[in-house]
């Protein structure tokens, strides 16, 4: 049995992966050559290592993919990707875990491992099982977001993501433990941890920033201002929040820098000061934009799904996983910041929420954007695809402010909409904490805005 330290080769991995803050003066400012001789290294590297995993030895098989093939960053294009609904059918196949694992649970005789899983409020949900290398990269990779961000070494931090059988709220706590030297309290969500107390928490210890969305971090300054403490008097410096941005930068006084990641994969990118678009980690990632239906290769500046290929774990790998989240690639140009590292645009939405609506796509996430915009709106709102005879419909109900004249708000939401997206969208006006109920607000972790109740 191989101990903690004996597992992770430590030096090796800060030679590979330099932690922050020395990666912002080391690998963050690699030149493209280096960039990409490092990728292309990692790359063909990954390829023999998942070529034993049953889940892509048959795909590559069938696809008549060679991973000995790969001699160009190009040539990843020629691994057939895959979706969340390949890796469903590999677990149904294959209960619990699947035929995608490069490890099984009995190698954690041999060296710590652990399990964490996404999804699951339909069907199974898909496990991931984790090598001690994989944690602490992980982490790592994290923990060099979360400081661009504003977390300091010796920083106490509120952990308010839902400490339960998904990876999120433990990927970050590693990072702020083991790569960051923060101190975490560990709250987790409001179910767990009252919103008062987490505000009391927060000004007693002197948190310098509340990992959560940004939603519910918003839900915790109005609830600091009911305890009459001003939201910029809570002291937070750094705002690791997705959400509202200028709401939030308003609100709080501090900037907000973007970031992507996911359960399988961990960190991947984040925006550096300059605000205009993500830096992947590339010594650690290969992104790639694809068509949502066909899964071809987009050119540089189209919107599709986020193809990620990582170049770091020793586990589960996942090469050419087609997340089916919406994004963008920029082509490679040195940013004023001095990094060469490619950017990716903000998460857009999701690519496989689409709903097609007399023949124009649509994202939910889109339509809540613009609903937002209406003046007498607030920025609460949620989205039902239902089948009305036999035609698609959607409903978008957004919150109204206050008092708000709801006939008259209605009419210039539809309005919005049908300008916006070139057919005609229902609207329907709610009143405050109305939604609740159906989003999660205040309770989950991580919003529900949509609906598709066309299967049902
Ligand atoms: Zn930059």
């Amino acid at each position: 049995m191989r101990r903690p330290r004996e597992a992770v080769d430590f030096d090796q991995l800060e030679a590979w992966y330099p932690p922050a803050p020395e990666y912002f003066e080391t690998a963050w400012l690699d030149d493209p050559d280096t960039i990409e001789a490092k990728q292309l290294e990692r790359l063909q590297a990954r390829a023999q290592v998942a070529a034993k995993v049953p889940f892509f030895a048959d795909r590559w098989q069938a696809a008549g993919f060679d991973p000995g093939s790969i001699s160009t960053l190009d040539d990843l294009a020629r691994a057939p990707s895959y979706t969340v609904d390949d890796i469903r059918r590999s677990i149904e196949a294959n209960p619990p875990l699947g035929n995608y694992q490069g490890v099984s649970p009995s190698d954690a005789a041999h060296e710590p491992m652990r399990v964490y899983m996404s999804g699951g409020t339909t069907g199974r949900s898909r496990p991931t099982l984790y090598t001690a290398w994989d944690r602490e990269a992980g982490a790592l990779l994290t923990a060099r977001a979360l400081y661009l961000q504003g977390i300091r070494p010796g920083d106490v931090v509120l952990n308010a993501w839902a400490y339960s059988t998904h990876n999120g709220a433990h990927i970050m706590d590693e990072a702020l433990y083991k790569w960051l030297n923060c101190i975490v309290i560990t709250t987790g969500t409001g179910n767990v941890t009252s919103s008062r107390k987490q505000v009391e928490l927060a000004l007693e210890y002197g948190a310098k920033a509340i990992l959560t969305t940004g939603d519910y971090l918003l839900h915790l300054a109005d609830v600091a201002q009911e305890m009459g403490v001003d939201p910029t008097d809570l002291g937070l410096t750094a705002l690791p929040n997705i959400g509202d941005v200028e709401k939030l930068e308003a609100t709080f006084g501090v900037p907000v820098l973007d970031s992507y990641g996911f359960h399988e994969v961990q960190w991947v990118s984040v925006e550096c000061p300059e605000k205009d678009g993500l830096h992947i980690f590339e010594d650690a990632y290969v992104v790639q934009i694809v068509d949502v239906e066909t899964g071809e290769l987009l050119p540089d500046g189209e919107q599709g799904a986020v193809c990620i290929t990582e170049l770091y774990k020793t586990g589960s790998p996942q090469f050419r996983y087609n997340i089916m989240d919406l994004s963008s690639l920029r082509p490679r140009e040195q940013c004023a910041c001095g990094s060469w590292l490619r950017k990716m645009a903000p998460f857009a939405g999701r690519g496989d929420n689409m709903v097609k609506l007399r023949g124009v796509n649509i994202w939910p996430e889109a339509l809540g954007e613009i609903v937002t915009d209406v003046p007498g709106t607030t920025d609460d709102w949620f989205v039902r695809a239902y089948r009305d005879g036999n035609r698609d419909e959607v409903l978008v109900t957004v919150v109204g402010e206050p008092g708000v004249d709801r006939e008259a708000l209605q009419t210039s939401v539809e309005h919005a909409l049908k300008e916006r997206v070139g057919v005609r969208i229902g609207a329907s006006i709610a009143g405050v904490g109305e939604l609740d109920a159906l989003t999660g607000f205040g309770t989950a972790a991580k919003l529900v805005r949509f609906v598709d109740e066309r299967q049902t």
